[in-house]
């Protein structure tokens, strides 16, 4: 195998989730190779993607024709049908690709894919679903959780933490959380450090557990 193709990312099934996917992997300057057996799809994008070809990816013997091999990212973006997006990634596997990402449609179904050999298991709905619950109920404008109970997101100021220098508010001491980045008006957001004074309007990236940093962005 060349392996050539450090760069490149092979991204199976251009449904919402991966013709998104695989246009901002375009945007982000690596090469993608798209397959869709679906030949209108692959027809609606191939002005759009480098490489799209029309496919029924879960065929070994196919995907080895089409060069997957020589890629060590592969992205299988099928979901509503599990079966397909099980044989897919069970193909990969057999062919040994190194890094597979597969995207799930339930629990059970990213047990199965972890189980037949994805590295990475995406479960979009769940992860949309549970951030934006925490933006509903709070004053947050972003939200993004680490796992180990560490999240981070981004907060209007409040007002008890106006005029004066990071320093003297100890927002891990009064918050319980850590401000790691700020924006004042008009400016772009930068490191947050002792010195830093906000102003009325100011955005904040704090960070801690996800309580912490719940409560603060509940704050008013
Ligand atoms: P999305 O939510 O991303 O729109 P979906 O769940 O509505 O996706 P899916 O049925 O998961 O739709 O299909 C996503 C894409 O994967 C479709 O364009 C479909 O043609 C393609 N696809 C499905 N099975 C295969 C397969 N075996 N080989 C190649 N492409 C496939
Ligand atoms: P998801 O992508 O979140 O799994 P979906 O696209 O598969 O959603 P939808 O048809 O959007 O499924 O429906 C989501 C839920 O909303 C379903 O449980 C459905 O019963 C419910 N729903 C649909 N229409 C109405 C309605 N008019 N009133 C109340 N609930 C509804």
């Amino acid at each position: 195998a060349r392996k050539s193709d450090e760069n490149g990312i092979v991204v199976i099934g251009l449904g919402r989730f991966g013709c998104r996917l695989a246009g901002a992997l375009t945007r982000l300057g690596h090469e993608v190779l798209a397959i869709d057996r679906d030949p209108e799809k692959v027809q609606r994008w191939s002005s759009e993607l480098d490489r799209v070809v029309q496919a029924d990816a879960t065929e070994e013997g196919v995907l080895r024709q089409l060069g997957v091999t020589d890629f060590r990212r592969v992205v299988v973006a099928i979901g509503a049908s599990i079966e397909a997006s099980v044989l897919t990634v069970l193909a990969l596997a057999e062919l040994d690709i190194p890094q597979i990402w597969a995207r799930a449609n339930s629990e059970k179904h990213a047990k199965i894919l972890s189980s037949v050999g994805a590295n990475h298991v995406i479960f979009p709905e769940a992860e949309i679903g549970e951030r934006v619950a925490h933006l509903i109920v709070s004053r947050m404008l972003d939200f993004m959780e680490f796992g180990d109970d560490f999240a981070i997101a981004k907060v209007p100021v409040i007002d008890g933490m106006i005029g004066k220098p990071l320093r003297d508010l100890a927002p891990g001491e009064r918050y319980g959380v850590m401000v790691v980045g700020a924006k004042l008006p008009g400016e772009r957001f930068r490191y947050a450090g002792p010195d830093t004074v906000l102003t009325e309007g100011s955005v904040l990236i704090v960070e801690g557990s996800i309580d912490q940093v719940q409560r603060f962005a509940s704050m008013a």
